[in-house]
């Protein structure tokens, strides 16, 4: 929970979060956001002049009044960069390269559009459940993938053990089944890394972590796992639920361990690394304070990790 103590959040323009969004409820408003969205993605730099973008978004409507819904924006989601120097331009300072002169889009504008760009797609979002190519670790079935509602699943239908269950823009279903399961499990991985890292993978806050005996949580597969630890961003709500082994994931000492004996974790999807995509290599230590153990065995050797509360490796042990 936020301290009471703590100032409230405010915009980089210095408004409370609603009356930013409130600033948006207005169709010429979306159009012009729109406008200097596409105006990014053009040849050339993605500033427009003020009669180039009221041309984009509305021709016909009066000047006066066009500039009315321009200005609402500017210094929020929208900056003026000038042609005669510092005290015109709002340019953001120490960006690099040629800006040109107009409006364009200040970071909250362009993280915004970029957001609804990237849940937006053209055609069917949905992908029906297909092979994996994957032996369940814990039943053996055959693991499937899908997507529907803008979440990617990998789960055992025999058993019902959740490999993942993330939600993934929808960028993710271009192409066929091994280039999307490709590409999943690198977005997977990126996202999982940075709660694993103690950094939120949206907004760069601090993540909370809380550890759970499985048997206590309402998740499903809860029979299959020992523990759960759970991270979340109190900022922007984002949260995760780690294995252990996922925690560890990008541990130098794992990596070269496994990397020794022909496994590049780095790549490999997590759902193929059964110490990482379960807990059958998990045990719990200790509960006051908690300390949980991961051991990676390949070719008759071991690498134990024991990690503390904190998720911070605390013993290496090699046997
Ligand atoms: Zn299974
Ligand atoms: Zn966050």
């Amino acid at each position: 929970m936020r301290d009471d103590r703590s100032p409230a959040p405010r915009t980089f323009g210095s408004l409370p979060p609603a009356a930013a969004l409130q600033l948006l409820g207005s169709e010429v408003r979306a159009e012009i956001l729109w406008a200097l969205s596409e105006a990014r993605g053009e040849d050339g730099p993605p500033a427009l002049s003020f009669s180039e973008l009221r041309a984009r978004v509305d021709a016909d409507m009066d000047s006066s009044q066009f500039n009315y819904h321009l200005q609402e924006l500017v210094g929020q989601f929208v900056e003026r960069r000038g042609e005669s120097g510092a005290a015109e331009s709002q340019l953001v300072e120490g960006m690099a390269g040629d800006h040109g002169e107009g409006y364009a889009l200040r970071p909250e504008g362009t993280t915004l559009t970029r957001t609804v760009r990237a849940m937006s797609v053209a055609g069917d979002a949905e992908i029906e459940p297909f092979d994996v190519g994957l032996e369940c670790h814990v039943c053996g079935g055959a693991v499937e993938a899908a997507y529907a509602n803008a979440i990617f699943s990998v789960q055992c239908p025999d058993c019902e053990y959740l490999y993942d269950y993330n939600l993934t823009p929808p960028g993710v279903v271009d192409g066929d089944g091994d280039v999307v399961l490709s590409r999943v499990a690198r977005y997977n991985r990126h996202v999982r890394a940075a709660f694993a890292d103690g950094v939120c993978p949206y907004c760069a806050h601090d993540v909370t972590t809380t550890f759970a005996d499985a048997a206590e949580t309402a998740y499903p597969g809860r029979e299959h796992r020992e523990v759960f630890v759970h991270r979340a961003c109190e900022h922007c709500g984002n949260r995760d639920n780690l294995t252990v082994g996922e925690a560890v994931l990008t541990d130098p000492d794992l990596v070269s361990f496994c990397r020794e004996r022909g496994v590049d974790v780095t790549s490999t999807p997590i759902w193929e690394l059964a110490f990482a995509a379960t807990d059958h290599a998990t045990t719990v230590l200790s509960r006051d304070p908690w300390r949980v153990a991961v051991e990676v065995a390949l070719e008759g050797d071991a690498l134990e990790l024991v990690v503390d509360e904190s998720l911070s490796v605390v013993e290496r042990t090699y046997s």
